[in-house]
């Protein structure tokens, strides 16, 4: 019998709530579901909240009673603000997180290098926020719990996983005993050590790192901005690596790496850690502070994934599909990218709408996305922790370089998370114009913000599904196309229609067929996305990717740009595509 801890974690600035678990006894008749998600948290939840959106019901199963132990992911970037705001989030993070963008690396005292993150006054979002995990946890799971499409069952593990050609049957065990669920499909969002991805033994692909690091969180008063701080080969502990980040409520995650014949158990020894953190606050300049340890962990670094997301009617996202190194805030930030990916495609299945085949893009897609990520993220890391004694050499040549030549510093930088271009995805229309244009996304990229008044944005104005971006100076949309929208919504595909216009914001006359008229009076958002004409267009797929765009639209160009997204060019006949 499962029986999750009941009492709350221990943590001075943090009070967890322990929910009720979930009892079969309680609910004797179980019935059949359409979704099944295992693992509330932060990818689960996000994608639990992204089916809501639309209209997909799903049963969130989570072994604990309470959010995540520890901070765990702190540096939410800009992208996952976006996919945040669209499920409703984004708010609670912007007030109580701590936005920053400069980035700091010491070497024997010397700062050799600031990174700057790019922050365009277009953007709604800093490049990054930092926020502990338990909190962004917990706002997932109040906007869960305020949504009638999503049953969140606290204390339920899943056990055993069993499928049969249409169905998935799930055993789960709880704190009354074990039941059994089916349905129609299965996502694994359970973390790192997968209980799915073993019990359907799968091996995930890549590599691990032996540097291993203590990750620390304590409280402590220091007067300093919110930047991220690396020392690289401190005299406190020579050849190794410490990073600095500001959290809110007055905490400071202090990671450092540890000597190569450490034990992670003396490592974390109460007198080690006193040892070494005080060293670190002698060595910036603030010996003799107060602090007071939260929380601790060893880590080290892998950058592994599953080869596809997919397996029959299972479909892994997050952690359990990929392992990837926290330098570089890779894991969470990109885990809401595949839930956002995964979330709209599966609504479109579970809906009848889109053929189940497009469930493979899902996969395809999000692989790439991985291993480009592992690439970038193995760079970052044989940097942080060297590997082999020719890595070091390496790494040790540009810290003593970057003392004297400014040209190394950029080597420094980290090469933080960022959103994958689907630049090949076959959802991509190929008979569309987008390599004439000289400006804004192109294929597979997500969107650009544009900043149209001073609290009103692009990404403000789209919704959960497909969105054409029309540029127009005609009162209404031209009705061919028009009739190709209403087509496609009569299929159920999800698609809206803003239109672009050059009104003065405050005077804008709506236009007719459109559910949004958008006043670009300085041409701000017509420059950004390269539209220079009337009839030229952006389509966005529900994760706000481009898919599609046009110097001049017209409707069978619409109409192939929709059915190849949405999957529907798959069908035999035009029954059920976009007519
Ligand atoms: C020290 C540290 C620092 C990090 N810093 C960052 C950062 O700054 N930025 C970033 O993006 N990422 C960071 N990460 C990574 C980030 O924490 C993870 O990528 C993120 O938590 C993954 O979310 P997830 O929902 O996929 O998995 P998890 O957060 O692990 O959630 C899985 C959930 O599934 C539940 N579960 C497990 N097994 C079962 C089962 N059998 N049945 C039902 N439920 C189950 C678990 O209880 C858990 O609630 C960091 C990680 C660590 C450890």
């Amino acid at each position: 019998m499962h029986q999750p801890h009941a009492e709350p974690r221990p943590s001075i600035y943090y009070r967890y709530q322990v929910f009720d678990a979930w009892l079969p006894s309680q609910h004797p008749k179980q019935q059949r579901h359409t979704v099944v998600i295992a693992g509330a948290g932060p990818i689960g939840l996000v994608a639990a909240l992204e089916l809501a959106r639309h209209g997909v019901k799903s049963v969130v199963l989570e072994s604990e009673r309470q959010v995540c132990e520890g901070s765990r992911a702190m540096v939410f970037t800009r992208r996952s603000m976006e996919i945040l705001q669209q499920v409703g989030v984004a708010d609670r993070v912007t007030a109580t997180g701590l936005p920053w963008r400069f980035g700091n690396s010491f070497y024997r005292g010397q700062r050799v290098f600031r990174m700057e993150a790019p922050h365009d006054p277009d953007d709604r979002f800093f490049p990054m926020i930092n926020l502990q995990q338990q909190f962004l946890e917990e706002y997932l799971v109040e906007a869960a719990q305020a949504s009638a499409l999503i049953e969140l069952r606290w204390g339920n593990r899943v056990n055993a996983v069993e499928q049969g050609e249409r169905t998935a049957r799930v055993e789960v065990d709880t704190p009354d005993g074990p039941y059994t669920l089916e349905t129609d499909w299965l996502v694994a969002a359970d973390g790192a050590r997968s209980a799915i991805r073993t019990l359907m033994g799968l091996k995930l692909e890549g590599a691990s790192y032996e540097g291993r690091f203590v990750i620390a969180d304590i409280r402590i008063d220091l007067p300093l901005p919110t930047e991220r701080l690396a020392f690289f080969d401190p005299d406190w502990n020579p050849g190794n690596t410490i990073l600095m980040h500001r959290e809110p409520h007055g905490i400071w995650r202090v990671d450092y790496q540890l000597p190569a014949n450490e034990t992670p158990e003396q490592a974390l020894a109460p007198e080690s850690m006193k040892a070494r953190i005080d060293a670190q606050l002698a060595m910036i300049g603030h010996a003799g502070v107060p602090w007071e340890m939260d929380w601790s962990s060893v880590y080290s670094a892998r950058t592994l994934t599953l080869p596809d997301y997919q397996q029959g009617r299972v479909l892994f996202t997050g952690d359990a599909a990929h392992l990837l190194p926290i330098f570089g805030v890779r894991g969470a930030n990109t885990g809401f990218q595949d839930a956002q990916a995964l979330a709209w495609r599966l609504a479109l299945v579970v809906r009848g709408v889109s053929p189940e085949p497009l469930l493979a893009s899902y996969s395809t897609e999000r692989v790439a996305a991985a291993r480009e990520i592992i690439d970038e993220a193995g760079k970052s890391t044989r940097f942080m922790t060297p590997p082999t004694r020719g890595f070091r050499l390496l790494r040790d040549a540009v810290l003593s370089l970057s003392l004297s030549q400014p040209f190394v510093g950029p080597l420094y930088h980290w090469r933080t998370s960022r959103p994958h271009e689907y630049s090949h995805s076959a959802l991509n229309s190929p008979g569309d114009d987008n390599a004439l244009f000289k400006a804004g996304p192109s294929h597979g990229a997500p969107p650009q913000n544009v900043r149209l008044n001073a609290d009103d944005h692009l990404l403000d104005h789209l919704d959960h599904g497909f969105a054409l971006l029309y540029v127009t100076d005609a009162p209404a949309m031209p009705e061919d196309l028009m009739a190709v929208v209403n087509s496609c919504r009569a299929q159920g595909l999800p698609l809206r229609v803003l239109a672009i216009t050059g009104q003065q914001p405050g005077a804008v006359q709506a236009v007719t067929g459109a559910d949004d008229t958008l006043a670009d009076a300085s041409g701000q958002l017509r420059q950004r996305y390269g539209l220079h004409s009337a009839g030229s267009a952006y389509l966005l797929r529900p994760d706000q990717h481009v898919c599609a765009r046009w110097m001049t639209l017209d409707a069978t160009r619409l109409r192939a740009a929709l059915n190849q997204a949405a999957g529907l060019n798959a069908r035999a006949t035009t029954q059920g595509a976009c007519t």
